[in-house]
């Protein structure tokens, strides 16, 4: 169903080889797809490969992706991410996750992204925020931890699916099931999605009436607080 309702999607940060992607992908962190393709051509022009991105001066480069935010982490783990790249691996991107796991700034969200859309290896599934979303309105994870999710989804997807998978998801909750306001009403995915069943339920159930304060005791005349007190 998500094949049939998104069958361009793909990767939305926009890159011409591996070393652009993890380039891009560093800086999406806590970011918009949006906002970083508004940063990179110039990023790019100016540092083309490794080699020039690891000679870059670390102020400098913090002002020139300063609108990405985190831009003091980020700038720091692209020079050193850069260096390794040139120092370990001829200014190449390695193609295996246990390589790409050792270059600073890069965890496996970042790995799956560059082996799986620009090395076209699918090695795992790329669990972002909306992939971890969708995945636990789907029922297809009862887990919170995106290793944990992406465990689930790798024993539920045949291989060859995990990246284009996760690209799916991902084009579904930035255009349908939003965090804050999914479109249950217009969702493909609806007839088939556990939550889109849960919010039907809720709706059919009648409103509750509000709960009758307790009976107020009558106040006791005098005459019956006296004959109490004797008592
Ligand atoms: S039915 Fe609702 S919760 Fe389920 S995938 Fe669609 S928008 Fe998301």
């Amino acid at each position: 169903m998500l094949a049939e309702a998104w069958p361009d999607a793909t990767c939305e940060l926009d890159h011409r080889n591996a070393y652009e992607l993890v380039v891009a992908t560093i800086l999406s962190a806590q970011s918009t797809d949006r906002m970083i393709n508004t940063v990179t051509p110039k990023l790019f022009a100016k540092y083309p490969n490794a080699a020039a991105l690891a000679k870059a001066d670390q102020a400098v480069l913090e002002e020139e992706i300063h609108s990405t935010g985190f831009f003091r982490m980020k700038a720091r783990s692209l020079i050193g991410m850069a260096k390794a790249l040139v120092e370990r691996h001829g200014g190449e991107v390695p193609a295996t996750m246990e390589e790409l796991l050792e270059l600073p700034g890069v965890a496996r969200k970042t790995a799956n992204v560059v082996l799986g859309t620009a090395l076209g290896k699918n090695e795992g599934v790329v669990v972002d925020t909306h992939v971890a979303r969708l995945s636990q309105r789907l029922g297809l994870t009862a887990e919170t931890e995106p290793v944990a999710i992406e465990q689930d989804l790798m024993a539920l997807l045949p291989r060859d699916q995990w990246t284009i998978f996760a690209h799916r998801l991902i084009w579904h909750g930035r255009r349908v099931c939003s965090a804050k306001n999914p479109d249950h009403d217009h969702c493909l995915l609806a007839p088939v999605c556990p939550t889109a069943a849960l919010v039907k339920l809720a709706a059919k159930q009648p409103a509750k009436q509000p709960a009758k304060p307790p009976a107020k005791k009558p106040a006791m005349k005098p005459a019956a607080k006296k004959k109490k007190a004797r008592a």
